[in-house]
């Protein structure tokens, strides 16, 4: 979309916005954005962000409707920069986002090639960040019945804390104690019991 830039190789930019996170923002962030500019949708910032971005040449959008289509299309035909304000408003949006405590997982799956009991841990942890970001309960229950039972893998509550995870998690992630966070808030409720 841009030049490549002066002095380094072109290259490409992959909006991977975590499951949708920048253009689906939580409400906090999503306010922040459309006080800057309520026409503009979240997905717009989210790639003029990343187009913006010198030596940047394309930016990769998952669509799934033509209204997607038509949204990018009418930002990035005639594309311009985000000019200091914006930029401003993204940081803001960043700060914001990154003061929800989400668990840090990045699904790279590292930890489920040696846990004994085969627990779906980031879908887990995929499902309980739902719940942070939302509170949404239906649908961070349906995270987990996706990605934990939906994929043959035992649920949070079944963990026996050896420890086997944390050894190799490049995230450094507390595993065992996020683990019981998600039993307690997902399956507490799954069992009518949400913690409070
Ligand atoms: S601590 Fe729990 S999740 Fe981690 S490897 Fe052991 S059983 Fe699996
Ligand atoms: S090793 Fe760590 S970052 Fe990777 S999937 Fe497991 S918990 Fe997530």
């Amino acid at each position: 979309m841009r030049s490549p830039g002066s002095t380094g190789s072109p290259s490409s930019s992959w909006s991977r916005s975590r499951g949708g996170l920048l253009a689906t923002p939580p409400e906090s962030v999503e306010k922040i954005l459309k006080e800057a500019d309520p026409e503009a949708s979240c997905a717009s910032w989210a790639l003029r962000f990343a187009a913006s971005h010198e030596g940047v040449f394309v930016v990769l959008s998952g669509m799934n409707a033509m209204e997607q289509m038509a949204d990018n299309i009418s930002f990035m035909a005639d594309f311009k920069p985000l000019d200091e304000g914006e930029m401003e408003t993204i940081r803001k949006a960043q700060e914001t986002l990154r003061s929800i405590p989400i668990i840090p997982c990045t699904s790279c799956n590292y930890c489920a090639k040696v846990c004994p009991m085969d627990i779906g841990i980031s879908g887990s942890f995929v499902a309980l960040n739902y719940y942070t970001l939302y509170h949404n309960m239906a649908m961070s229950l349906g995270r987990q019945g996706w990605l934990v039972d939906g994929h043959g893998k035992k649920r949070a509550g079944e963990c026996i804390k050896c420890g086997a995870c944390e050894q190799v998690c490049p995230q450094h992630i507390h595993i065992r104690d996020e683990l019981e966070k998600v039993a307690a808030t997902l399956q507490g409720e799954a069992k009518g019991n949400l913690r409070k």
